[in-house]
């Protein structure tokens, strides 16, 4: 028995994802610190490129109403 559990989708298209890459994620207010997440998200190298030049609006996630932006540094400080 074989499991693909090398194989991670890109979580912004349908290719598969380079690799994870720090991330963080608008959840709900913008206003409010709980609103943001920081993590990792599975990307693939050409959603990374885009969200290093998503700016101030970041990415949809697709299939979610969740915005992301590349690296820790976004967000109320
Ligand atoms: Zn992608």
């Amino acid at each position: 028995m074989t499991y693909a559990q090398d194989v991670v989708r890109c979580e912004f298209c349908p290719k598969l994802a380079s690799g994870l890459h720090p991330a963080t994620r608008l959840v709900g207010d913008p206003d409010d610190e709980e609103g943001w997440e920081r993590g990792l998200a599975a990307m693939c190298n050409g959603c990374w490129k885009i969200l290093m030049d998503a700016g101030s609006m970041g990415r949809m996630r697709k299939g979610t109403k969740e915005r992301w932006w590349l690296g820790h540094d976004v967000g109320p400080r």
